[in-house]
């Protein structure tokens, strides 16, 4: 596990980001897709790099919030919006916008339980769910946006939340293995196709 330091401005703004984002999701939604930053399916299925030791992911936070939000997630992975850096963020029951970078799961209780799950990745999310086996309680490791280290331990909501994010930075879907409906694995690269070899991600309309 490596360790971030960010700068005091960079801490700055990422509070301000964040206030921003709580108070105007749509400006701070615009914002994001302004900067590139939108649902895609690029590189879903790509297992993310870590972020190095200074990188600053201020802006990426913010953009995954802004996208979260607007969408009514509860959750978002880096690569669900084009960018391969493990960086998750969660707002659910408690982990009020989470910002988790280079998140690890370093425990895991034996006892495993259905959680049934929908995905910003797969819209409409209440016709694309699916019951996963979740460890019940899970131990998290990472660094926070302000450089310091997280470990926490998580159960019911948040912790089917947790491990859903970070399958994502392991390139897993809520689809696993069967891929996404109605599409079959190209040989070739990899990635999850319809019928007519195009690749899966259609724009939410
Ligand atoms: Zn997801």
């Amino acid at each position: 596990m490596t360790s971030m330091m960010l700068t005091n401005a960079m801490m700055a703004a990422a509070v301000l980001n964040a206030q921003k984002v709580m108070k105007n999701p749509g400006l701070a939604h615009a914002e994001a897709r302004a900067n590139g930053y939108e649902l895609t399916d690029k590189t879903l299925y790509q297992v993310c790099r870590d972020v190095e030791p200074g990188e600053d992911v201020t802006g990426l936070a913010q953009a995954m919030l802004a996208i979260m939000h607007k969408n009514k997630g509860i959750g978002l992975a880096a690569n669900q919006i084009g960018d391969d850096r493990r960086v998750i963020v969660m707002h659910c029951e408690g982990f009020w916008n989470l910002v988790l970078i280079n998140p690890v799961i370093t425990k895991r209780s034996e006892n495993v339980t259905g959680s049934k799950e929908g995905c910003l990745s797969f819209q409409p999310t209440w016709s694309n769910q699916v019951t996963i086996q979740r460890h019940k309680i899970v131990t998290v490791e990472a660094t926070t946006l302000d450089g310091k280290p997280f470990k926490q331990k998580f159960r019911g909501l948040p912790g089917f939340c947790v491990q859903h994010e970070i399958d994502h930075l392991n390139g897993i879907t809520i689809f696993g293995e069967d891929g996404p409906p109605g599409k079959t694995k190209d040989p070739m690269d990899g990635k999850w196709k319809d019928s007519s070899g195009t690749a899966q991600w259609k724009e939410k309309p």
